[in-house]
């Protein structure tokens, strides 16, 4: 049997059978997700590369239905995650980043127009058929950092040069306010 995220069929099709997928599928089947990964590695020494990075699974699930009685809307409820490799911008080491994606959407012809579901993000189809994996892999990339960085900052090779300052503050939490008035002297 096919991978049902894989599948094409129209929007109608996969909301008329309440299509429920779930996703356990590797970070390497999604081509333009894995492309920009590739891409944001590409900037480390080959050796600092995470050899197994396109085995990362991502994980979660599509609910296909409609939004209205009449059955002429059809929707998806979204929800994905996956923790992908990536270069933190501060310090330039690998790090791993969890990225998440939710979406509720309204999957609608380019001429078609739906008032009163605004709960609803609409979702414009481009073509009559629809693959459940261009969905998850969009919302995906939506959820890309603008610029991935350590949030951790003792894991930041930047940061932990500035360690011993952040020590000081967590026991003199006064620091920062007696360096300000310093300033203002
Ligand atoms: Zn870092």
């Amino acid at each position: 049997m096919g991978n049902p995220l894989r599948e094409r069929r129209t929007a109608a099709d996969w909301a008329a059978g309440s299509q429920v997928i779930e996703i356990a599928d590797k970070i390497g089947d999604f081509g333009e997700l894995s492309a920009i990964v590739e891409a944001d590695l590409a900037a480390l020494d080959a050796a600092k590369i995470p050899a197994d990075w396109r085995d990362t699974v991502v994980e979660g699930r599509l609910e296909f239905g409609f939004a209205d009685a009449q059955q002429m809307l059809p929707t998806v409820t979204c929800r994905a995650r996956v923790t992908v490799d990536a270069v933190c911008q501060r310090c330039l080491e690998p790090f791993r980043l969890p990225l998440e994606a939710e979406g509720e959407l309204l999957l609608l012809a380019f001429d078609q127009n739906a008032d009163g579901f605004d709960d609803f993000e609409v979702w414009e189809l481009e073509e009559d058929q629809l693959r459940p994996q261009d969905i998850v892999e969009e919302l995906l990339i939506m959820a890309l950092p603008f610029s991935a960085m350590h949030t951790e900052s003792a894991a930041c090779k930047a940061l932990s040069t500035e360690e011993d300052d952040s020590a000081e503050e967590m026991t003199t939490p006064f620091a920062g306010l007696r360096e300000q008035m310093a300033q203002d002297n």
